[in-house]
């Protein structure tokens, strides 16, 4: 039998755990900052505890990991990860230099259900939603990796952007959101971690009830028949009702939502359209992040052209919109927005 992976376990599971085994509350809390602080693997290691608690931890618990198959290091210094589940499930997730910081983006499903004509994540289908351990094991496992690469940036914020809808798994984004915040473990700033979501209405409100994160929506369409076109499978919420819900979102101060909009050649790139999106974000303390698309085989899409682009932000600009151009980082390893395929062969 499979023992229990510690990963798996909230705050307050490792604790019955540990009375289970007939420990105190404080034993859990080393616990779990041997596991989540210091990224300790070993029950040998955790040293504060007695030779019995860890001999019993030993006998009926492991720490389990996902098995990093491979680190690929972009030109740019954007790492991507193609990492290896218990059930032998495959996902990515990638490490991204800012100036003084990285960003990590993690995957919170194997694939993908909503199939987004232009995500390369989207073409594999849907597998299975990933646990919090799992969700919250890339982070551990880029840590180490950053520590053994002596890089003297340090992994400050968070995208739940990677393969997957998070609020498709709610469940499991929650108690990783709640794990995140815990300050004897991971312990990351809620203003440093944002879920990204194309909008699943009915999770929205409970996503922002939590207030433990910030929200990014995947929007990339000025109106219902382009994102129809784009984003099918999403686009069965009517935009005017997501726009309705987006309007009751319970932003924390000074905060705004972040709205993608992937510039699609051709497509979605027109100024008419930046005028369209002014008017559909007009009830939202918005800001915009412009994508330029990144061509991805087997995919029908073209790059935007750049004239096109700094058009389409002056026109946002000119009303008033904070709307940056977010530089595509990593595309010479696949690991850009929309890129993350899992794929072992690359
Ligand atoms: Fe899924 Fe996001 Fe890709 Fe759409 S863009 S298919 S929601 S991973």
């Amino acid at each position: 039998m499979m023992k229990s992976n510690l990963l798996e376990f909230t705050q307050p599971e490792l604790t019955d755990f540990m009375a289970d085994l007939g420990e105190k509350p404080f034993r859990a809390k080393q616990v779990w900052q041997w596991i989540w602080q210091k990224g300790v693997v070993d029950f040998e290691a955790m040293t504060n505890l007695s030779k019995d608690a860890r001999a019993q931890l030993s006998d009926t618990a492991e720490i389990r990991w996902p098995m990093v198959e491979k680190a690929l290091v972009s030109a740019d210094g954007t790492v991507k990860f193609l990492l290896g589940l218990d059930d032998g499930s495959k996902v990515e997730t990638v490490l991204i230099p800012e100036k003084d910081h990285f960003t990590q983006c993690l995957s919170t499903q194997v694939g993908c259900a909503l199939g987004c004509r232009f995500c390369s994540t989207g073409t594999l289908g849907f597998t299975r939603n990933m646990t919090s351990g799992e969700i919250l094991g890339q982070i551990l496992v880029a840590r180490r990796w950053l520590e053994e690469h002596e890089e003297p940036l340090r992994l400050r914020n968070l995208v739940f952007m990677g393969m997957g809808e998070p609020l498709l798994n709610f469940e499991a984004l929650e108690r990783s959101l709640h794990g995140l915040n815990s300050d004897l473990g991971l312990d990351f700033s809620t203003r440093r971690i944002t879920v990204s979501t194309v909008g699943i209405v009915p999770k929205l409100q409970a996503l922002g009830e939590l207030a433990l994160s910030s929200l990014a929506v995947s929007l990339h369409a000025p109106n219902q028949a382009i994102r129809e076109q784009i984003m099918p499978k999403a686009a069965r919420t009517p935009l005017a009702e997501l726009m309705d819900e987006l309007a009751r979102y319970p932003i924390r101060n000074r905060e705004s939502i972040t709205f993608e909009y992937l510039l699609l050649g051709g497509i979605n790139d027109e100024p008419e359209h930046a005028r369209e999106l002014i008017r559909l974000l007009s009830r939202v303390k918005a800001k915009i992040n412009l994508i330029a698309y990144n061509a991805s085989p087997g995919l029908p899409f073209k790059r935007p052209d750049p004239a096109r682009v700094e058009a389409f932000q002056n026109v946002l600009r000119a009303k008033g919109f904070t709307a940056t151009l977010r530089k595509s980082k990593g595309s010479d390893i696949k690991a850009a927005c929309g890129q993350l395929a899992a794929n072992p062969e690359e």
